[in-house]
């Protein structure tokens, strides 16, 4: 697959942003068939596993970077996801495939033995990169247990994902919530996967103009949401109307007077003052 060229509308909207004092990641370089995609500012655990937060999920909020790859890209889950790469790291959706504990350990032993063949530890990776692309010692032709593959991102054309739901405010997300799109948006979780770190206050907007779309060639960071706004606008420990909000605002009133008019721990009063200086 010809690896697409980034060029046309949205690298000006992406200079425009630029000269406009907007923080801007660099642009989303797609994926190659055989290299890994690996994002040098993602944290990852001892496995070499990344964990995105995911509020719309029951506890513990989070899940695994691969498999979120696999829901947001491929289609529903159900089962394990494996790396064709052995690259625990790695989010290159042409590297992960949906398979069973066979086909796991017919991987673990392909790649030992590639290793063991090559006499390194593991791919050589190229540290300190915006994505790593390591090279993987040797890539598993097990067969996908899901029948969709991936299409591929392109420059000029949109990504949809018609399994997932919609938020209130038509964001697609993974499962039913009643966050909105700006807290549990797929995009966001796109964004943070393929493009580059994302705060809970930046803002992204697509530069295509739909907001069903995941390419990540289409989404781009475009400054930050006021802090205490967003506390106030999304934050579902803080259902606090204007009045409420004047009250915390007023230094008139003690924290606990705060807290029992509206009903918020006091902690939460004193958090939120802090927040609004
Ligand atoms: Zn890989
Ligand atoms: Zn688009």
């Amino acid at each position: 697959m010809p690896v697409p060229v980034f060029t046309g509308a949205d690298i000006m909207f992406r200079n425009f942003l630029a000269r406009a004092g907007y923080p801007v990641d660099p642009p989303f370089e797609g994926f190659s068939d055989e290299l890994c995609f690996i994002p040098g500012w993602r944290k990852t655990n001892n496995a070499g596993y990344h964990f995105v937060g995911a509020k719309e999920f029951a506890e513990p909020r989070t899940e695994v970077g691969h498999r979120l790859v696999v829901k947001l890209l491929l289609g529903p889950l159900d089962g394990w996801v494996l790396h064709r790469c052995g690259n625990a790291s790695c989010l290159n959706p042409y590297h992960l495939y949906v398979g069973d504990a066979d086909q796991n350990s017919r991987d673990r032993k392909l790649h030992e033995a590639a290793r063991a063949a090559m006499n390194v530890e593991n791919s050589t990776e190229d540290v300190g990169q915006w994505v790593r692309k390591p090279k993987p010692v040797a890539l598993s032709q097990e067969e996908s247990l899901m029948t969709r593959r991936f299409p591929g991102f392109f420059p000029d054309r949109c990504f949809f994902a018609d399994w997932l739901h919609f938020t209130f405010d038509g964001y697609p997300q993974l499962c039913e919530s009643e966050h909105p799109g700006a807290v549990v948006g797929a995009h966001r979780k796109i964004y943070q996967l393929f493009n580059g770190p994302l705060n809970k206050y930046d803002i992204l907007i697509h530069a295509c103009n739909n907001k069903h779309c995941l390419n990540p060639y289409h989404i781009v960071k475009f400054g930050r949401e006021n802090v205490d706004d967003w506390d106030f606008k999304y934050d579902r420990r803080c259902k606090i109307n204007q009045a409420g909000r004047e009250m915390i605002k007023d230094r008139t009133m003690s924290a606990k007077e705060v807290s029992q008019e509206i009903g918020l721990h006091i902690q939460r009063v004193y958090e939120l003052r802090r927040a609004l200086g």
